[in-house]
């Protein structure tokens, strides 16, 4: 057993003091030092500096470490153009310098104070980075093909690329599968995918409504990806249309990324059968999209949650720098109570989503937490100046070891 004293404690948005946390692998029990160091008098004592914060780690359910390689090569500004230099340059992107890329970005998160993501993965070729992270990983393996006379050919890849990922066998990795996305993936593919997470018990995710390319192309098979389907897989009409495609999640929860083009009839769908909804703010910004419409989303109850995307579509993985954008993307949003849903969004919020017994300082809970150092004590706005001052993360622990 050991106990960590920090100076204040978030727990939800409610800030404890002069409390300590006692844990191994998970949180055992939240009091006083003096009560902690009685119950376990054995226990290693961990004291922190004055104003030291712990909080819960953050959570990134959203991230492509396979393209870690970008920093410049892609086109950003709009999302054809963009798709285009992802297909142009992907091999370039993968070659040479990629295994160090990933580990770097991976490790950038953990130095960002995330303790948990979820790593889209198109080839497998972050499995091994995946493996040897220090963090928790969903590792969600991704089915893509929208020709029927791929299909068994996209789908013994994708299968075998997903018992790859089930022989990994250290706490805190955990097999997932992804549908790439409506346009991308024939609905033959998408039924067998879901049949397995069904099956096994597996967490789902799906990009739907990123792009103005998408909407139009699933409502009429017209706009910009006419020209994309037509010239690259001579395919002249969209395989499902947007009603259809959500019509094979209704009975699994499962997190929608993007999101942005969707409709009322889509979100009401969404709505209804508990989708969550992963928010990429910085991504869809650089790639021409549209901002979250997250007051429609508190208005109709459906969950939401914030990720980075890849370093494809963002400068940084790091959710404190993401949260800020937010913060200033939706100046409607009132801010107080606003910055509490984004720091609620990256802890409790994706742990739910993700089914993770983590995301909250609570006894039980997995010892997954953050020590930020604050400069004064904290006031009732500690969730803006959170957002705003990106303080220093002086110490990471991760189902109970001390990571940084
Ligand atoms: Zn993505």
């Amino acid at each position: 057993m050991k106990i960590i004293a920090p100076n204040y404690i978030l727990v939800g948005d409610t800030l404890l003091k002069n409390q300590a946390v006692a844990y191994d692998k998970t949180i055992q029990k939240i009091d006083s030092l003096d009560a902690l160091t009685t119950l376990y008098p054995d226990a290693r004592v961990e004291h922190l500096r004055e104003h030291s914060l712990l909080m819960s780690g953050l959570i990134n359910a959203h991230v492509h470490i396979e393209f870690s390689a970008n920093k410049t090569a892609l086109s950003y500004g709009d999302f054809m153009p963009w798709l285009y230099s992802v297909i142009k340059n992907r091999e370039e992107l993968m070659e040479g310098e990629a295994t160090q890329s990933m580990e770097k970005a991976v490790d950038a998160m953990l130095q960002n104070g995330i303790t948990t993501f979820g790593a889209i993965s198109s080839h497998g070729m972050d499995l091994d980075v995946c493996q040897k992270a220090k963090q928790n990983v969903v590792y969600f393996n991704e089915v893509i093909g929208s020709q029927a006379t791929m299909a068994d050919a996209l789908f013994a890849d994708f299968l075998s690329r997903l018992d790859a990922s089930k022989e990994i066998s250290r706490e805190g990795f955990f097999p997932a599968v992804a549908v790439h996305s409506p346009y991308s993936v024939h609905p033959v593919l998408i039924k067998k995918a879901i049949n397995i997470v069904k099956n096994e018990g597996l967490k789902l995710t799906a990009h739907f409504m990123e792009s103005k390319a998408e909407r139009e192309w699933l409502d009429s098979s017209q706009g910009d990806f006419k020209t994309f389907f037509k010239e690259l897989l001579k395919q002249e009409h969209c395989v499902c249309d947007a009603q259809e495609f959500l019509s094979f999640f209704d009975d699994v929860p499962t997190l929608l990324t993007h999101a942005v083009q969707t409709n009322e009839e889509e979100r009401e769908t969404i709505a209804r059968h508990k989708h969550t909804i992963i928010h990429c703010p910085i991504s869809n910004r650089l790639l021409g999209n549209p901002t979250l419409n997250i007051k429609d989303l508190n208005d109709k109850n459906i969950p939401w949650i914030l990720a980075t995307d890849g370093l494809s579509s963002n400068y940084a993985l790091d959710l404190f720098e993401e949260m800020k954008l937010s913060l200033f993307m939706h100046p409607s949003a009132p801010l107080l109570l606003f910055a509490k849903s984004l720091i609620h969004s990256v802890t409790k919020g994706a742990a739910d989503a993700l089914g993770l017994n983590t995301g909250e300082i609570k006894e039980g809970k997995n010892a997954d937490f953050i020590i930020l150092d604050l400069e004064k004590e904290p006031n009732d706005e500690l969730a803006i100046h959170l957002i705003l001052h990106r303080y220093n993360i002086s110490n990471v622990y991760i189902n109970g070891s001390k990571e940084i």
